[in-house]
């Protein structure tokens, strides 16, 4: 007993008089540094939030896409990932034990404690994370996200696909299902601009739909929009002359457009929203990188075939930011950094990459064009077990270790003093965000 405890103790010393420099060859984060990045209160790039349901009701206002077949989930988002037990104390406390409870009465705990805290628990888990506002990203905000805390992202998608889908909808098994909620979103998006069908012309839909749509949302709040469309097709949008866009739009707004024609007009409406967000002041965010499906086009959404539009000149006036960072494609956003309206935030790959690959990432980023990256989680509802809040705790952990681990590195091999590291880690979590988006920074 007496020697375990010996052992105990030196072990300790041994931990705690390291120079917080290395364990196992590999960068520790330095305990002050994380202490201090753990008071920084974020701003959360990317994150798909639930509204407070009334008992059995579900959140049909989250998203639209969902993938056609199950596929494998990669270790950490997995339910019996161990971190998450170790996210969920970080968040609930001892409202209740979860390590004496068997998986069904752990469940049945959470959700009382969460439908006591009912409307107020959205608020609630922002709070306990430290994070200050979460950009959200949904059809619709919903009860509880009526708060000055969550800011709307709504999706800009269904906008650029206005006629008949069904050849598109056959070419990929997942396709059907995305169109679907497409579709659905831009019947809203008609009934909210007055119209009942389509219009017959291009100019008439620029004019009665598609720029009432973001002016509307705009005066709804609504700080960026958000093209997931790498879900539904490759990332390569050519500069459509409007002529082209127009015959195309008239020929086939009562028919079955041809895929090449009818990519031609999605590439000039996709340009055409990129342009209009920039003279609204809106951000556009553009999902890059990997897809969650088994039938996702990994390669169609490599972050270098959005080049041509981060290229264009006319385009220029609009902040876009690379959501997910591209990653797997992640040193191709990093060269992106370059363009002076290309931002990168690295949310999912908070729980896509370990902590330790993660900081891997973010170091080669800081190192490149720190002013641009941003703070994500991506923090969304897996299933009851794992909810929007779980997910949330783990990845805000993850995305500050992270960070800790990499401005760490770059101390230790003298490239930044520690005020240096301490305000890279403020201006990711927060600074560069409040600054891309006008907010009053406290
Ligand atoms: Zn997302």
């Amino acid at each position: 007993m007496m020697k375990k405890y010996i052992f105990a103790v030196i072990f300790c010393l041994i931990t705690f008089t390291l120079p917080a420099a290395s364990q196992n060859g590999q960068v520790a984060a330095d305990r002050d540094l994380l202490a201090e990045i753990y008071k920084i209160k974020a701003i959360d790039n990317h994150a798909h939030p639930l509204a407070a349901m009334r008992g059995g009701e579900i959140d049909v206002e989250e998203d639209y896409s969902q993938a056609a077949e199950p596929f494998d989930v990669p270790v950490r988002l997995r339910p019996d990932n161990p971190e998450y037990k170790g996210a969920r104390r970080e968040l609930y406390g001892d409202a209740f034990d979860e390590s004496r409870l068997k998986a069904a009465d752990y469940l049945a705990a959470k959700q009382l404690f969460i439908s006591k805290k009912d409307e107020g628990f959205p608020v609630w888990v922002l709070d306990r994370l430290g994070i200050d506002v979460m950009l959200s990203n949904r059809i619709a905000m919903g009860r509880g996200l009526n708060s000055p805390r969550f800011l709307w992202v709504p999706f800009a998608d269904p906008l650029i696909f206005p006629l008949d889908n069904r050849v598109a909808s056959a070419t990929n098994p997942d396709y059907l299902s995305h169109y679907k909620g497409a579709e659905k979103i831009l019947a809203r998006y008609l009934k909210e601009s007055g119209v009942s069908a389509v219009p017959p012309t291009l100019d008439a839909y620029l004019k009665r739909v598609l720029t009432p749509t973001l002016e509307r949302q705009k005066k709804q709040g609504a700080v960026a929009l958000k093209f997931g469309v790498a879900y539904q097709r490759t990332l390569d949008f050519a500069d459509t002359p409007i002529a082209e866009a127009s015959r195309v739009f008239a020929r086939y707004r009562n028919g079955v457009p041809p895929a090449k024609d009818y990519k031609a007009l999605q590439d000039f409406l996709f340009r055409y929203i990129v342009r209009e967000a920039g003279r609204l002041g809106i951000v556009v965010h553009v999902h890059v990188g990997a897809g969650a499906s088994g039938y996702f086009d990994q390669g169609g959404a490599n972050p270098f075939i959005l080049e041509p539009v981060l290229n264009d000149p006319k385009l220029r006036g609009t902040k876009i930011v690379l959501i997910h960072g591209g990653s797997p494609f992640a040193q191709e956003t990093r060269m992106l950094l370059y363009k002076p309206n290309v931002y990168a935030d690295f949310s999912a790959q908070t729980f896509l990459l370990s902590t330790r690959e993660l900081s891997t990432v973010l170091r080669s980023w800081l190192e490149f064009v720190p002013e641009k990256v941003l703070f994500g989680t991506d923090a969304f509802e897996l299933m009851p077990e794992v909810n929007w809040a779980d997910h949330a705790s783990l990845t805000v952990t993850s995305a500050r270790r992270a960070l800790a681990i990499a401005l760490t590195g770059m101390m230790q091999d003298g490239q930044i003093s520690r005020d240096r590291a301490l305000e890279l880690a403020r201006m990711v979590l927060r600074e560069n965000a409040a600054k891309l988006y006008g907010f009053k920074s406290k």
